[in-house]
């Protein structure tokens, strides 16, 4: 802060015992106790005291350099309790006591009246997708900032694929395969994939990246590794669309999304969604407080029975690169979970309340960038493609 300088907003972060005021740095050998005896005999020494008259006066003057003040301090940093700083209770302004969250009938999935006036959000207004549905799931925090306040990742410059980009080169890709499956069985595979290929690499404008005419070889076996193996498209499977948008009504949600491939079989319907990890992909907190419950597939399964008029309930996870096992998990949906999860979405949305409630093992928290915000764990990890 610049002392005299004006600001509309102003938020002051940390304000707790042991983090502000930060400890003293002073240039010299001198302890605390010779600082304090030269101080009182006149010498203009700065001592611990006049460090934190300092810091309790230049808050002071911060909050009067705004015309909002906003000041936060974590109730947990890195799973341990915390206390607010004892130098506010003389500041002259005081940050109001926290909210306490309404605790929730286990009894009924009916969303609370709110405790917490107004909320900020409109359920009418929001754009709701599967992804943002298991980030929900995972911690309603993370949602919160990332859907709510629409914070993001600055995305730094990269000389090779970013996940995201990967992602979507790879659905692109694959997209061409299936439309070109579809309206032609017999056509071949490889020619089909190199022109999907070229054409999605071309629209995410890849030959800006050096090295790309190396690195694109290895992206191009892995789908071919794919389209050749006999997961991709099984006996029996015809494609039935590929790449659809779809709007469903998702427990009295409205959800939006894209459903990677639908494949008609002997026995009905199946869904298929493209994953670029090796592994099955993180769900919501299930009731065994761990990240269990699948919500992406069974949003597709619905969305597929209301494309297609009919119940459709089988479903799978395919990874584009695990060679050995491509077939990540069949949809096993746990309804009763995501009828929980969708009341307990709706009842936040309701009365603007996102605790920070990761799962047990706090797995959510190593693919969240959101640590440094909510000072549950300062050990945020990287985004990534789930
Ligand atoms: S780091 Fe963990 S606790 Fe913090 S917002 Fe992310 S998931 Fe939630």
């Amino acid at each position: 802060m610049v002392c005299g300088a004006r600001a509309d907003l102003i938020v002051t972060l940390g304000l707790n015992e042991g983090i502000w005021p930060a400890p003293p740095r002073f240039h010299s050998h001198l302890d605390a106790h010779a600082r304090a005896a030269l101080h009182r005999s006149g010498l203009d020494l700065p001592t611990v005291q006049t460090h934190v008259h300092h810091e309790r006066d230049l808050y002071w003057w911060t909050q009067h350099a705004a015309s909002y003040c906003i000041s936060l301090y974590p109730q947990v940093v890195n799973g341990s309790p915390r206390v607010v700083s004892d130098l506010l209770v003389d500041a002259a302004i005081r940050p109001a006591s926290p909210i306490e969250a309404p605790t929730p009938d286990p009894t009924t999935s009916a969303p609370s009246p709110s405790e917490f006036g107004e909320s900020p959000f409109d359920l009418l207004d929001l754009q709701l997708s599967p992804t943002q549905m298991t980030r929900f799931g995972q911690c309603s925090f993370r949602w919160f900032a990332q859907y709510g306040l629409n914070l993001k990742d600055l995305e730094e410059p990269s000389s090779t694929l970013a996940p995201h980009v990967r992602g979507r080169l790879y659905h692109h890709t694959l997209d061409f395969v299936a439309k070109g499956l579809k309206d032609h069985p017999e056509a071949s595979l490889d020619s089909l994939l190199t022109e999907g290929f070229a054409a999605a690499e071309t629209h995410e404008n890849l030959m800006r990246l050096p090295n790309w005419i190396w690195q694109r070889a290895e992206h191009l076996q892995h789908l071919l590794d794919l389209v050749q193996a006999p997961e991709f498209l099984p006996e029996g499977h015809v494609v039935h669309v590929s790449e659809q948008d779809f709007t469903v009504d998702w427990f009295g949600l409205t959800v939006k999304g894209t459903l990677d491939r639908l494949d008609q079989t002997a026995d009905g319907f199946v869904v298929t969604d493209y994953k670029t990890g090796s592994d099955k992909p993180k769900g919501a907190c299930g009731s065994d407080g761990q990240l269990s419950l699948d919500v992406q597939l069974p949003i597709y399964l619905s969305a597929a029975s209301h494309l297609t008029t009919t119940q459709v309930t089988r479903g799978r996870y395919l990874s584009m690169t695990k060679r050995e096992r491509r077939t990540l998990a069949d949809a096993n949906p746990d309804l009763a979970g995501l009828e929980a999860l969708a009341a307990s979405f709706v009842r936040s949305i309701e009365t603007g309340h996102f605790p920070v409630a990761p799962d047990e093992r706090q797995e959510a928290c190593q693919y969240c960038s959101y640590g440094p915000l909510c000072r549950y764990s300062f050990d945020g990890g990287e985004e990534h493609d789930e």
